[in-house]
């Protein structure tokens, strides 16, 4: 199992790879260091991989399975097509121009299904990567979503109010 989190001393981004075989999460730039909870992970049975019971970064049981696409490189792929395209426009290559937004169309759907499905908390961001790591959680849920964004926003007014 893997994951990637922002630090909550330096906020950095943070990679560790078979958590589950690890006491500490360290992180490499301000080496802070997160002790696993206990029973947050379950170890590997015979037929079944380590399963995540929650969140080992933020005290979340909480987390959302999505895709694991980098959103920026979805995005920039959208953006390329869309430009090239205006090019092939300008050209009066209307054959072009359409070729060039369906396959920019079609990249994008390859990828979406390629790409593999990550489990993020929905409190501190943490995303975690792994075999059948997805299973014990459902889809994204806006309440829940919701729920957890107001909760920072008034620990964050607290946090200012106390300073
Ligand atoms: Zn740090
Ligand atoms: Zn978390």
């Amino acid at each position: 199992m893997n994951i990637v989190y922002s630090c909550p001393s330096c906020s950095g981004q943070t990679a560790a790879a078979v958590i589950e075989s690890q006491p500490t999460l360290c992180c490499p730039h301000c080496s802070r260091s997160i002790s696993m909870p206990a029973g947050a992970i379950l170890p590997a049975t015979a037929t079944e991989p380590p399963r995540l019971t929650r969140c080992v970064v933020c005290p979340s049981t909480e987390l959302f399975v999505r895709k694991n696409f980098p959103q920026r490189l979805g995005v920039g792929i959208v953006v390329v097509g869309f430009a090239a395209s205006c090019v092939a426009w300008a050209y009066r290559e209307l054959v072009l121009t359409f070729g060039i937004l369906f396959a920019t169309a079609a990249i994008d759907v390859v990828l979406y299904f390629l790409v593999p499905e990550c489990l993020t908390c929905y409190r501190c961001g943490a995303r975690y990567t792994g075999p059948g790591i997805t299973d014990r959680f459902g889809g994204f849920n806006l309440e829940t979503h919701e729920k957890h964004r107001q909760q920072a926003a008034r620990q964050g007014q607290a946090a200012s109010a106390g300073s």
